[in-house]
């Protein structure tokens, strides 16, 4: 039955009838007579014009048509005006989030690091330093040793390293004239007594050894160690002076990164915290030195004159260097720090896990609202945004990226990795990982790095922004980032989306239907009435 017909059968006589029947026919004439589809949901503007300001779980995006493979989806976005990532994430600058290990897997696998500056200017540079330097397979930084170096040094190292094969050069030190290694099977049979023989006497000779050029791809590096059969492979330099090594061990894990994030000369890429002060000059200077892509400076509270003096000092003293500024919730604070010049901006106030800024500052917003209105702002001025903080999962990051934000910043969904700073600890037999705010007591105890973050010159007394806790081992981010990265294409897929541009212009073209969420909604969407489960995610 067409549709009038229908409709004049339910509400016969009636003006209110009349309306349906007109509005029916006129629907089924626009939709050219295959049937009509009323509107559903609401866009992003609607959504974000009417309510109280919304978190990422207070609303839900309706599915749209799929006509690709969630493989085929394309991730990639821009970090800042001009650094475009493969994949949307970054890790948060926190001292027990990002150093140069996490840093590495994150630019590995298609995304970014941003090392934290709650340590010395020296230290956080050569973290830098370590992830531009850093080649797969190649190790830069091993135990070296000298000839005069004993048996007992080297017991002494296998204990606190688990290894033994170690390369030994005239001084003891990376960049010296390579003259041995010694190697579990020189030592094998040596006994207490002999801890105090020199590694002259013992080690393999240089004559002996098989080397390779600097400068040898790890291809074929691998294929001389696959040749030689030996375990260890010293790279010299034309000066025969050890410039890396690579180990037999190691090969198996030597696989491709096609998405990894790399500047023109094929190095990571790298990105470090810094505040406002005088002295952050001083550190600023250290981290361009160490090759640093990108700074973030570090505020709570980002929208000052302090943040807006510092932009216009590094646009000033190295204008190709990126900024990324922050943080913001609102259109107002972004526009000064764009009218500044800043590349990108970091968009959360109070969101964070571990985050207590709203219940003593009483300023914040909730997150997905940040988003919307920060990222609609600033697209104006092709400014992109970070959203920073309160990912719990990855269907978080496909609402963010949703919402108009460019790239992920997270932390505790980071954190516990194998990656992380820290060492791993037992309570009640489960395996953790120490996680903290910078703003957290514990951590301004460490240094005054991340004091300067949560409170202003002349503060006596200390108002903690942030907890410390613990979260549980997550495994390697080398396991976990694939994962994000699959769940956020099916996330693309299921709305309709073949890459995150086409997802933010859905958004903003009003194609992109989404929906409040109340609380039994929510609860519907979790799981529910199970005894009990066990929630394995990848
Ligand atoms: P998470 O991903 O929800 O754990 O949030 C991480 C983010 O919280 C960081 O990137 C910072 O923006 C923010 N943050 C870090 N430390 C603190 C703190 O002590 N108080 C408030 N926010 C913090």
């Amino acid at each position: 039955m067409c549709p009038h017909r229908l409709t004049l059968a339910l509400f016969p006589g009636t003006v209110h009838g009349l309306r349906l029947v007109l509005r029916s026919m006129a629907d089924y004439l626009i939709s050219g007579g295959t049937g009509y589809v009323p509107e559903d949901g609401l866009t992003a503007q609607q959504l974000f014009a009417i309510s109280d300001g919304l978190t990422y779980n207070d609303f839900l995006i309706l599915p749209g048509f799929i006509d690709f493979t969630a493989d085929e989806v394309d991730l990639t976005s821009a970090l800042t005006r001009k650094i475009t990532l493969k994949t949307p994430l970054i890790s948060s600058p926190m001292d027990t989030v990002t150093e140069s290990d996490m840093a590495i897997a994150m630019a590995l696998m298609g995304g970014i690091g941003i090392i934290h500056h709650n340590c010395t200017p020296e230290f956080q540079a050569n973290e830098v330093r370590k992830v531009k330097k850093f080649e797969q397979g190649f190790i830069t930084d091993p135990v070296v040793m000298s000839p005069n170096h004993t048996v007992g040094d080297v017991f002494e190292a296998k204990n606190r390293h688990g290894f033994s094969g170690i390369p030994v050069t005239e001084t003891g030190k990376m960049g010296s004239k390579l003259v041995g290694i010694v190697t579990s099977r020189d030592i094998d049979f040596l006994t207490e007594k002999d801890y105090i023989t020199y590694l002259s006497e013992v080690m393999t000779k240089r004559d002996e050894l098989v080397v390779a050029p600097a400068g040898v791809t790890l291809k074929e590096a691998n294929e001389i160690l696959q040749r030689s059969k030996k375990g260890k492979l010293p790279i010299v330099n034309d000066s025969d002076e050890l410039v890396a090594i690579i180990a037999r061990t190691d090969l198996k894990k030597n696989r491709d990164y096609p998405l990894a994030s790399k500047d023109c000369r094929k190095q990571l890429l790298c990105g470090a915290a810094i505040g406002t002060r005088e002295d952050d000059k001083y550190r600023l200077d250290l981290l361009m030195q160490a090759g640093v892509d990108v700074v973030v400076l570090d505020s709570s509270q980002g929208n000052s004159v302090y943040q807006i003096n510092m932009i216009h000092y590094i646009k000033q003293k190295y204008p190709d260097l990126q900024v990324v500024g922050g943080n913001v919730v609102t259109a107002a604070q972004a526009k000064n720090l764009i009218d500044a010049g800043v590349d990108a901006l970091r968009v959360g106030m109070g969101c964070g896990s571990i985050c207590i800024t709203q219940e003593v500052m009483a300023c914040g917003r909730p997150q997905g609202t940040a988003v919307y209105k920060v990222a609609e702002y600033a697209r104006r001025f092709g400014v992109p945004v970070i959203a920073d903080g309160g990912i719990q999962t990855v269907g978080h990051v496909v609402k963010a990226l949703a919402l108009g934000a460019s790239t992920v910043m997270m932390g505790s969904l980071l954190a516990a990795t194998t990656e992380a700073p820290g060492e791993y600890f037992f309570s009640d037999g489960v395996r953790l990982k120490k996680y903290r705010g910078m703003g957290s007591l514990d951590a301004m105890e460490k240094n005054t790095s991340s004091q300067k973050r949560y409170f202003s010159e002349g503060d006596k007394v200390k108002v903690a922004q942030g907890v410390s806790g613990s979260i549980q081992d997550k495994g390697s981010i080398h396991k976990f980032a694939p994962y994000l990265i699959a769940g956020i294409q099916h996330g693309c897929q299921d709305i309709g989306a073949k890459s995150l541009s086409i997802l933010r212009s859905m958004m903003y073209s009003g194609e992109l239907k989404l929906e409040k969420r109340t609380m039994s909604a929510q609860v519907e969407g979790g799981v529910h009435g199970l005894h009990s489960y066990e929630k394995r995610l990848y």
